[in-house]
């Protein structure tokens, strides 16, 4: 049954090379999300894993901008809130920030100040795990607001770069996984 799922969700993430710039390998998940189809049994699969994994749970933290497309939906299933994690000057109030380190340069993302509470416990989502640059970033931000993060949870690894490594002690599960 969830092997079915797998397949179905795999077989809606398109490859194009050298977007979007050479070199790059793009995994895109615009089919998955036009096949309803395929998108509830992404949904499903995320539900199943974080209800089996998780007993309690606040809210499902998203990362600008494709964690916005996975998030919300999961987090309406598990009837819970989600929270913005948004690239620099999006987010109106006080925020915390952090800069991190791209391939070529450098990025910055930001949350609401009041996005959850001390003790709060999140998962972190996003459709994809490269370098893992963004998601620590994102972790440092939750860290800060003093959440307790149970998982950063993303729908593709691409296990070459080794991102996982880069969020050392922090859970992780990745669906699906690219070389
Ligand atoms: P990173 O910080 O290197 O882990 O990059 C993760 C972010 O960049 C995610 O939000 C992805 O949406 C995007 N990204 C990085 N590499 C790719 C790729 N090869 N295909 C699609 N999206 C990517």
């Amino acid at each position: 049954m969830s092997e079915e799922r797998l397949r179905r969700v795999r077989d809606r993430v398109r490859s194009f090379p050298d977007f979007p710039e050479p070199g790059v390998l793009f995994r895109d998940i615009s089919p998955l999300l036009k096949d309803p189809v395929a998108f509830g049994a992404l949904i499903d699969l995320l539900e199943d894993h974080v209800r089996a994994s998780f007993p309690q749970i606040d809210f499902i933290a998203g990362l600008d901008s494709r964690g916005f497309l996975i998030g919300p939906p999961l987090a309406q299933r598990l009837g819970i809130g989600f929270v913005p994690v948004r690239k620099k000057g999006k987010l109106p109030g006080p925020t915390e920030s952090v800069t991190y380190n791209l391939e070529y340069g450098k990025a910055e993302l930001e949350i609401q100040s009041d996005a959850v509470e001390p003790g709060q416990k999140v998962v972190i989502v996003d459709d994809l795990l490269a370098t893992g640059g963004t998601m620590r970033a994102a972790c440092e931000l939750l860290r800060r607001l003093e959440a307790e993060i149970l998982e950063c949870l993303v729908v593709i690894e691409l296990k070459a770069l080794k991102g996982s490594e880069k969020l050392s002690s922090i859970p992780f599960h990745a669906l699906l996984q690219y070389d």
